[in-house]
């Protein structure tokens, strides 16, 4: 076997290890069902007589374990699960309010049909017979007429491979788990895969960072990007002492929290890491023993970083070099023990988003940091059991003879689902071959594909689309056929096996059963499975649940009775000496030989990305602590909590401007688009060359009627996007705005010189 296909292969089987994690496509389902069974009978009677069910949460992607309390046949409460090993008794304000999702009046409740134009969002109530007859008759007559592949599906969260399988049996190979994947993990996860073997960053991320000494982040939004554990993680190493440094334009959480807070210019971060890699190397401050033993390329690493001094990285970053060498220093006097934080969201720019990632598996790399008490830790897999389903369909799939999947132009996405932006631009030109129909299922691809303009025009060119919601988005008012899904606290779902640092499985199961006409995914995926003539749908749920926690030794019945929560020992940590990770050499590749393979940079390169043209800022966007993006904006509590986003605006620019705190602005992008009314928040906590906004705001949809046009929303504003060259995920923060006040164009003034070797973006109309 070559090593381009042995890396191949080797990609493939680390990403099936990571498939539960991460939610990447086509790795084959927990579960498939027939109907959905009879109401669990809960796992006890708790305080006030409430009974007690434990399930899992999904207000968001990380999955904590919950107890939920249940009185006269509502549920009042939601907490953490005491038995979980990761949160306890905690719950974010989002888990808490899942009570509220429940009940909204807004949720959808019955299958609808459109009836006025896409986006009008007019529909008429119809029956599921109607509604799931009408997407076969679609999918049979698109299939015909165009072939499988021009079916496609988007999906995201827990039970959207029920139907991805349908998708699957029918023959396409367009299927992608977005946004989880293209526009956000994925240069990070190819990055840590080819560096060190395993991917560190799925669903949760193997950042042991209540056992560190030091902990860098670049621009990554903890504390406002709320996941319970992780977040305890993080507070827990600085109640024991870890000293942290942030590296971010804005004055985050994290930065305020800080000993060293590098306020860089956006865009520059891989120049930093570069020259800190070469500041290292230089000054010896790497692990010796560890790199000699450990690593390969350290030859071709240290060559490559030559150029990067630190005098060069300050003029480029706009940093002070005492705090640059301050910053590494600290972090290499704390060295095994120090924590190189991935971040979560890495799509920026597009080209350097992978080599960027890179350089934070490499400093990891030098320090010695993997396997070790607060560095990155091995996850522990867990053991379950398997339930057959459709797998006999699916094995009638002939491949692709054009593939868009395998022959992207990105030499290493194949592996994780075709590319989102090539599946829109498939609808758009018809080529490599016409897609026709789309099925959508808890993602609202208007607003979290980059450049919405695109996606819109992308669906009145489909013959049909159709989605799977709770809550009516953008995407739901564009669908000809809309399905309501059960909220997570009304279905099964499946097993969990948490790979962490104390491993333990659960089962997400109903607490209260579906209300109005809503319906859990499998028994959806397993009713249109009838009708297309799919077979493999022969069991209740709660036997195929079973026949999967038979291979762990256990049952819901005995989960039930034990508090529904099974927890494993974990193996996080590795000998230096017997350490042997998934690479080809079974050593960390500080060069990566298999990007050199595609042409592409075996040790990342810093290459500038476009500075603001003048009069512009760069639009940089990120977490709000209490919404998971537009998905919750709509939930009563939270959106008492934080009802509208405001705009980070640099107070020496507002002054200029003549903006004070609180007044309303719009913003006009590079292209000309331009947003809702969004407050300023003047603050010195951001760069005068960028502004920032939390995504998710400004819904479009008036069926939400709390969160309809409150904020505004900063896809709309981006509509500039470059795609990674490993695999094609697209950039977000590659778009520059300036300010529209009382209906005048003013012009953000250029504070902070830009030096020459920085090029500046050029204005389509200049
Ligand atoms: S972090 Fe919050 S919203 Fe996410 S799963 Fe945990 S409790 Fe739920």
């Amino acid at each position: 076997m070559d090593r381009r296909h042995f890396l191949k292969m080797s990609t493939a089987s680390a990403v099936a290890i990571a498939a539960s994690a991460m939610d990447v496509p086509g790795q084959g389902g927990l579960f498939r069902a027939a109907q959905a069974g009879p109401m669990p009978p809960g796992n006890g009677t708790g305080s006030m007589g409430a009974t007690e069910v434990t399930s899992v949460c999904e207000m968001c992607f990380w999955r904590c374990p919950i107890v939920a309390k249940v009185r006269d046949g509502k549920v009042v409460k939601i907490e953490g699960n005491p038995k979980s090993p990761v949160n306890g008794t905690r719950v974010c304000a989002r888990g808490n309010s899942g009570v509220q999702l429940l009940y909204d009046p807004d949720r959808i409740k019955y299958p609808l049909k459109r009836v006025g134009a896409r986006g009008e969002g007019k529909w008429a109530r119809i029956s599921w017979d109607e509604a799931l007859g009408e997407i076969a008759h679609n999918m049979k007559k698109v299939k015909e007429k165009y072939g499988p592949h021009a079916l496609a599906y988007f999906d995201h969260g827990a039970s959207a491979e029920n139907m991805r399988e349908i998708f699957q049996a029918m023959g396409t190979e367009n299927f992608t788990s977005e946004p989880a994947f293209y526009q956000c993990v994925g240069p990070a996860a190819l990055a840590y895969l080819q560096t060190v073997g395993y991917i560190t960053t799925g669903t949760r991320q193997f950042n042991d960072m209540g056992n560190s000494k030091a902990m860098l982040f670049v621009a990554s939004h903890v504390g406002e990007n709320v996941h319970v554990s992780h977040v305890h993680e993080f507070i827990t190493g600085l109640a024991k002492g870890s000293e942290l440094v942030v590296v971010d334009p804005r004055f985050s959480v994290a930065a305020n929290k800080a000993k060293i807070h590098l306020a860089i210019r956006p865009g520059t971060d891989t120049a930093l890491m570069l020259a800190w890699i070469n500041y290292v190397i230089e000054k010896g401050l790497y692990n010796k023993e560890f790199v000699a033993n450990k690593c390969e390329g350290f030859d071709a690493l240290k060559k490559a970083v030559k150029g990067y001094s630190m005098e060069w990285a300050a003029r480029i970053c706009d940093l002070k070099i005492d705090d640059m060498k301050a910053a590494i220093e600290l972090l290499a006097k704390a060295s095994p023990n120090v924590n190189i934080h991935p971040g979560r969201h890495s799509t920026w720019y597009g080209k350097g988003d992978v080599g960027r990632h890179q350089t934070y598996a490499i400093l990891t790399a030098l320090f010695g940091a993997v396997g070790v008490p607060g560095g990155i830790y091995f996850p522990t897999a867990v053991k379950t059991g398997h339930s057959e389903g459709i797998e006999e369909s699916l094995k009638k799939v002939a491949p692709a003879k054009v593939s868009l999947k395998n022959d992207s132009g990105y030499p290493f996405s194949s592996v994780f689902g075709t590319v989102t932006a090539d599946i829109i631009k498939a609808i758009n030109t018809g080529k490599p071959y016409p897609i026709k129909l789309l099925g959508v299922n808890g993602v609202n691809i208007i607003q979290t594909i980059p450049n919405p303009y695109e996606t819109m025009k992308a669906i009145n060119n489909l013959d049909f689309i159709f989605c799977q919601e709770m809550m009516a988005g953008e995407t739901a008012i564009w669908s000809d056929i809309v399905l309501p899904d059960a909220v997570y606290l009304e279905r099964y779902d499946g097993v969990y096996a948490y790979e962490g640092l104390t491993p333990y499985l659960t089962v997400r199961q109903p607490v209260v059963p579906a209300m109005y006409e809503c319906q859990p995914p499998y028994w959806i995926a397993a009713q249109l499975a009838k009708h297309l003539g799919i077979d493999g749908y022969h069991k209740s749920v709660e036997e195929a649940i079973d026949e999967e926690l038979a291979g762990a030794g256990t049952s819901i019945a005995k989960l039930n009775k034990e508090g529904g929560i099974v927890t494993y020992p974990g193996n996080p940590y590795r000998d230096a000496k017997t350490l042997n990770v998934g690479t080809e050499s079974g050593k960390i590749q500080l060069a990566v030989e298999a990007f050199a393979d595609e042409d592409l940079d075996a040790v990342p390169k810093f290459e500038p990305t476009p500075v603001p043209p003048t009069g512009f800022a760069r639009l940089l966007y990120g977490r709000s602590p209490v919404h998971t993006f537009s998905r919750t904006m709509n939930n009563l509590w939270l959106h008492n909590e934080i009802p509208e986003n405001k705009l980070w605006l640099n107070d020496q620019v507002a002054k200029r401007l003549g903006i004070s705190m609180d007044e309303e602005v719009v913003l006009e992008n590079q292209d000309g688009k331009r947003s809702n009314p969004i407050k300023v928040l003047v603050t010195p906590g951001i760069r005068p060359d960028a502004v920032y906004m939390a995504h998710g705001f400004g819904s479009k949809s008036p069926h939400l009627s709390r969160a309809y046009g409150k904020g505004a929303a900063d896809g709309f504003l981006i509509t500039e996007t470059v795609a990674d060259p490993f695999i094609g995920a697209t950039s977000k923060r590659t778009n520059f705005v300036r300010i529209v006040k009382g209906g005048k164009v003013l012009d953000i003034p250029e504070l902070i010189p830009v030096p020459a070797e920085l090029p500046k973006y050029v204005l389509k109309n200049a």
